[in-house]
């Protein structure tokens, strides 16, 4: 597959730094793969008591299977990920440690096509396959209260992070270099499953017109800056879009009931 290559090489040159010691461009990651997978059973058992996530298997069923199909398109493929729904009205999705995904329902009620949805989950999707969220702990402060989880010395570490979360709507701030690489890869992600990238251009856009009356939530967690929107569009024009779909069968429905929350 043309986007296995890329990706695997990207995912090498990311583990042979951590493993050599060297910061990598966005900083050292403490954490193996291992231990963040680990870490991210610990952090679903928290966040899924803690956050009201939405009770429709169809409407979970179907970010689940748009989530899993575009996993088993990276390197990450064979690691479980997890696909949640939030029934909460702001518009975000976020990714946690471990290969877990929780999208709104306020954001799957607002997307115009099944391909601005996609955009959304692969970004997040990519945010996990890069482990912007390790990357950006180890150079926080947070990285003790990670490594407390990871180690088993702290029994109330897991529930805390997942308390930050769930108030923050993210695990961490990322960088405007961190939401390049996501949206680059989303990119990628969204055309070798199928998807229209054209999808997060479009998503972006609506969001960021809707951000004139304030207060989008993803636009917090993942910061837009002036030149985003160009670069996704230019990104998305690169890409031999024939044959990939903006939409699908079982869309509407989920976004009908996203809008009943
Ligand atoms: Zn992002």
């Amino acid at each position: 597959m043309r986007f296995a290559t890329p990706l695997a090489l990207v995912f090498l040159a990311a583990s042979a730094l951590s493993l050599s010691g060297c910061a990598t461009i966005g900083g050292a990651n403490y954490y193996s793969v291992d231990q963040e997978w680990e870490l991210g059973q610990q952090l679903e058992v928290e966040l899924n008591s803690q956050l009201r996530l939405a009770n429709d298997a169809a409407l979970t069923g179907y970010v689940r299977n748009m989530g899993q199909r575009m996993v088993r398109q990276t390197t990450f493929g064979d690691r479980p990920w997890r696909f949640y729904v939030v029934a909460d009205d702001a518009i975000n999705a976020f990714n946690a440690p471990g290969g877990l995904v929780y999208v709104n329902t306020g954001l799957i009620a607002s997307v115009g096509s099944a391909a601005e949805l996609a955009g959304a989950i692969a970004h997040e999707i990519a945010h996990g396959i890069e482990r912007h969220g390790t990357q950006r702990v180890s150079a926080a402060n947070e990285a003790n209260l990670l490594a407390s989880v990871v180690l088993g010395s702290d029994p109330n570490a897991a529930a805390q992070i997942a308390t930050q979360i769930a108030a923050q709507g993210a695990f961490a701030r990322f960088s405007r270099s961190d939401e390049r690489e996501a949206d680059e890869i989303g990119v990628q992600l969204m055309a070798a499953t199928g998807y229209d990238p054209e999808g997060l251009a479009l998503l972006l856009e609506r969001l960021a017109e809707q951000e004139q009356g304030g207060g989008i939530e993803f636009f917090r967690t993942h910061p837009l800056s002036s030149e985003r929107m160009e670069t996704v569009r230019q990104l998305a024009a690169r890409v031999d879009r024939r044959g990939l779909r903006m939409d699908e069968s079982g869309f509407a429905s989920a976004r009908r009931a996203a809008q009943r929350y």
